[in-house]
C-alpha cells in the first residue's frame, strides 16, 4: 500500500481505504497529496 504526503503540510499517511485520497486528512487540502513511492526517494528529497 502507497504512502501519502502532504505538499501542503508534509503530514504523511496511509489511506485506510481502497481509494485515493483527495484530500489531506489533517489540513484538509485537496489536489495535493503524492505518492511515496521508496525510502530512497524521501532521503533524496532532503
Ligand atoms: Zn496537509
Amino acid at each position: 500500500m502507497a504512502n501519502y504526503r502532504c505538499m501542503n503540510c508534509n503530514y504523511r499517511f496511509v489511506p485506510k481505504s481502497n481509494r485515493a485520497p483527495t484530500r489531506c486528512p489533517y489540513c484538509s487540502t485537496e489536489g495535493k497529496l503524492v505518492t511515496e513511492k521508496s525510502a530512497d526517494q524521501i532521503v533524496r528529497e532532503v
